[in-house]
């Protein structure tokens, strides 16, 4: 373990979280940096540059992850792996993600401070989108880095305007094999993703440091609910079959199944329902509908999700309508690694910050680095709980302790 460190540069910090927020199609504080759009391009660009500066060597995988390695000298051994994100949905915040790639810089930047090379070397991961915007699917580029998301699977995908991921990629200059980004299972030694806690928890509790010991994986339901339509006046009740009637009775369900489940932790929400046709003087003929289901027991989460397929169907035949129900997605939740909780816990310990274990409600790109090597999370206060909208904040004081949490993680981890 390296011993004494110079403290993080919390002006450099800030000056390049600002430089960041330029490359956005919206005006900071609103960000919106949707994946190999120009905003997007630049401000890899950006990131790139500044870890050149620092002598990191960069290499860039066929899907646009981008691993910027400050060697150590043990080049032998696995890496110590540190990063995040910087896409950013439309009118979202300056903060998700990016400290966890330019706290990331920073916490190397403050260690080659010390004159000292690492013996493992340290390696920034910037992920490719995180955020689903453009191809429908959330951590793309980690699920293609763990091999969740198969080269195939890869070359199904296309964005709204039914420009396929393989054109839109090439197009970017990411002309690299998709057979080459799943990674070796001993790649990495560790991987640590700093992040905004997303949710009211530090803040309320005044806590500076939150430990991550488990990430929430969602599962998705998609429900196709196909009743009989027909005229909003001639159509008795008694010889009805309305779709969206029956869809509101699967919503309440839905909610009744996870609200009296004994995990505190499950939740299931239906945020997305389309009505066919849709008009005020017609019945509903169709109705299509998604339900998100989340815990951190994956048994449980999949025992909620068939007892929801087993209640929707029963409410289908209750009200004679057909049903058909397509599992999207059904990912297993993580544990974080326990050595690398105790590993961050002594961190924030020796610069006397408090903390507290908690667990990730939304889902990150650690969720999928968790299948490929030990992984833990540390979270910082988020303002008012507030993500995924330009008023997200969290102070330049925070993001500077969760830089120094890492910067001493690292110091346990690499040395
Ligand atoms: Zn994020």
């Amino acid at each position: 373990m390296l011993p004494m460190h110079r403290s993080v540069n919390g002006d450099r910090l800030q000056h390049t979280l600002e430089q960041l927020a330029y490359y956005s199609d919206t005006p900071a504080p609103a960000m919106t940096r949707v994946l190999f759009s120009p905003v997007d391009m630049a401000a890899r660009r950006y990131i790139r540059d500044l870890c050149e500066a620092v002598e990191m060597q960069i290499r860039m995988d066929a899907v646009g992850n981008l691993f910027a390695r400050w060697e150590g000298v043990a080049p032998d051994l696995a890496a110590i792996a540190i990063g995040s994100h910087i896409d950013a949905i439309p009118y979202s915040g300056q903060f998700d993600g990016t400290v966890g790639v330019l706290g990331a810089i920073e916490a190397i930047r403050t260690l080659q401070g010390t004159g000292e090379r690492p013996l493992r070397s340290i390696e920034l991961l910037l992920f490719t989108a995180e955020e689903p915007t453009r191809f429908g699917i959330g951590c793309l580029g980690s699920r293609a880095l763990a091999g969740v998301l198969s080269p195939a699977e890869l070359r199904l995908l296309s964005d709204e305007t039914g420009e396929d991921f393989d054109t839109v990629r090439l197009a970017a200059g990411m002309t690299g094999e998709l057979e080459d980004v799943r990674l070796p299972e001993d790649y990495y030694h560790a991987f640590i993703e700093l992040h905004i806690e997303q949710g009211p928890i530090l803040e309320r509790e005044g806590i500076p440091i939150g430990v991550v010991t488990a990430i929430a994986a969602p599962a998705t339901l998609h429900l196709t609910v196909e009743g009989e339509g027909g005229h909003a006046g001639t159509v008795l009740m008694p010889d009805r079959k309305d779709a969206l009637t029956a869809a509101a009775a699967m919503v309440l369900a839905v909610e009744q199944i996870a609200a009296t489940n004994p995990s505190p932790d499950a939740v299931a929400t239906v945020g997305r329902l389309q009505v066919f046709p849709g008009a005020v003087n017609s019945i509903p003929s169709s109705v299509q509908l998604d339900v998100d289901v989340r815990d951190i027991q994956g048994p449980n989460r999949d025992a909620i999700l068939d007892e929801i397929r087993r209640r929707v169907h029963e409410i289908a035949e209750e009200r004679g309508v057909k049903l058909e129900a397509v599992l999207v997605n059904c990912d297993p939740p993580a544990t974080c690694d326990p050595r690398l909780i105790h590993v961050i816990e002594q961190a924030a310990e020796e610069l006397r910050l408090p903390t507290q274990p908690m667990v990730s409600r939304a889902y990150h790109d650690a969720l999928f680095m968790a299948t490929l090597c030990p992984t833990a999370m540390v979270f910082i206060p988020s303002h008012g709980g507030i993500s995924h909208r330009p008023d997200e904040y969290t102070s330049l004081e925070s993001i500077v302790q969760g830089v120094e949490v890492l910067v001493g993680a690292l110091k346990r981890l690499a040395w």
